[in-house]
């Protein structure tokens, strides 16, 4: 499973952080930064995540293994 962020359209309001907290975070300065390549135990929030976000910056490529 790859994620992919579209930063153009990421907006930094962190629906994401809080439906994949072990995927999504925020740095110190307060930027998204993500396992661009979760394992596969994690595709159900991944997706809860992708779902979550209000403007579709989330893409994800593949499925559990
Ligand atoms: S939910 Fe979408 S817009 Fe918000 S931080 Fe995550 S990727 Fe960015």
């Amino acid at each position: 499973m790859r994620i992919h962020v579209d930063r153009t359209r990421c907006a930094n309001h962190g629906q994401c952080v809080f439906a994949a907290p072990g995927v999504f975070s925020f740095d110190d300065d307060e930027n998204l930064v993500y396992d661009p390549a979760p394992e596969a135990a994690r595709a159900a929030e991944v997706a809860r995540a992708a779902a979550a976000c209000p403007v579709r910056a989330v893409t994800v490529e593949g499925g559990p293994a």
